[in-house]
């Protein structure tokens, strides 16, 4: 089996090349006595990559809860009986407070995030005219977006603002989709993927390992990523929340986590992998390793319902481990 480390090694760093599909698989298959080796060759191609910069971002969360979308693994779909309690779109000001907060943490990246399908013309404008505040007072922030399906217009619109980068997750593979989200398909994922890209939008999309997946829907996964070419790939664990289809699912073993993140490094050589949500439940006292395993950013403190880690702890952990925070 060692083989196909070999061969991966040669691929991502001797010839700078994508691995495919069967090189994936090999690895993704590969006893748990050589993960190890697997992430080191997944540290190697990120050092490569992006040397020891370190992206951090912050999430806000402008419309808390109340989705019409049943995705399962979601506490803000109204859908399911969580301890998650609605609230409306915030005030532009309320964006502004929570950017400038947000860059006095250290993060170099703002994520505006709603819990919504897709955006209605009133809170377009209102992420629009926020990132337009945002940007005038802070130049130097790239401003992303989460706000579900887009259309063209709503693309555009975007742009125009300054919006840098969309988050769109792909979420898991194209077969385990139905398994966790009825209210939209996969294909509307993807169209507002290439959407986003097509007008110019850095594409950020990945997804959450955990959902019941196979570890071919995992492979999968990972090969519609490397058709897509997202810029960001942000890796969410799942952390079973009460009151979801999903409460009493398992945390996913540490090792096939890192296994993963490792996978997603070597899949997409040259994007950004960003340790997101379920890190703290799910690698626990082995997130340092998640650095050293193919990662280069994380989301630091606080995700859009659950609580992190302190901001101190993460920055030691980036030192700790060798990176230096882009600012
Ligand atoms: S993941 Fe997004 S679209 Fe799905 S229920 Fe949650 S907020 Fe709604």
């Amino acid at each position: 089996m060692l083989d196909v480390l070999d061969t991966a090694r040669r691929i991502a760093l001797d010839e700078e090349g994508v691995l495919g599909r069967d090189v994936l698989a090999g690895l993704a298959a590969l006893g748990r006595e050589d993960v190890g080796a697997l992430l080191a060759l997944a540290d190697e191609v990120r050092r490569r990559a992006s040397g020891d910069a370190a992206a951090v971002e912050v999430l806000f969360n402008a419309k808390k809860g109340g989705c019409s979308e049943d995705c399962h693994f979601c506490s803000q779909s109204a859908r399911y009986a969580t301890d998650v309690v609605a609230e409306p779109l915030r005030e532009t000001h309320e964006f502004l407070a929570a950017a400038q907060a947000a860059r006095a943490r250290g993060a170099a990246e703002f994520c505006i995030v709603v819990a919504v399908r897709g955006p209605s013309a009133a809170l377009l404008d209102r992420v629009c005219e926020a990132t337009r505040a945002i940007l005038a007072d802070m130049p130097e922030l790239h401003v992303a977006v989460s706000l579900g399906i887009l259309n063209d217009a709503h693309c555009a619109a975007l742009v125009d603002a300054g919006v840098r980068k969309v988050n769109h997750n792909l979420e898991t593979s194209r077969r385990h989709f139905p398994a966790i989200c009825t209210t939209h398909s996969y294909d509307e994922r993807w169209e507002t993927c290439l959407r986003a890209k097509r007008h110019g939008l850095e594409l950020c999309s990945g997804g959450i390992i955990g959902m019941g997946e196979t570890a071919d829907d995992r492979l999968d996964f990972l090969y519609a990523l490397q058709t897509l070419g997202p810029v960001e790939v942000p890796i969410n664990f799942l952390n079973p929340r009460p009151g979801t289809p999903f409460a009493d699912r398992s945390v996913v073993d540490p090792v096939e986590a890192l296994r993963f993140v490792a996978l997603a490094r070597l899949a997409l050589p040259n994007a950004l992998v960003r340790l997101a949500g379920g890190r703290e439940i799910t690698l626990q006292g082995l997130q340092d390793l998640g650095m050293r395993s193919g990662a280069s950013g994380i989301v630091l403190g606080a995700y859009l319902t659950t609580a992190g880690r302190a901001d101190e702890d993460d920055f030691a952990m980036l030192q700790r481990t060798g990176f230096r925070v882009l600012s």
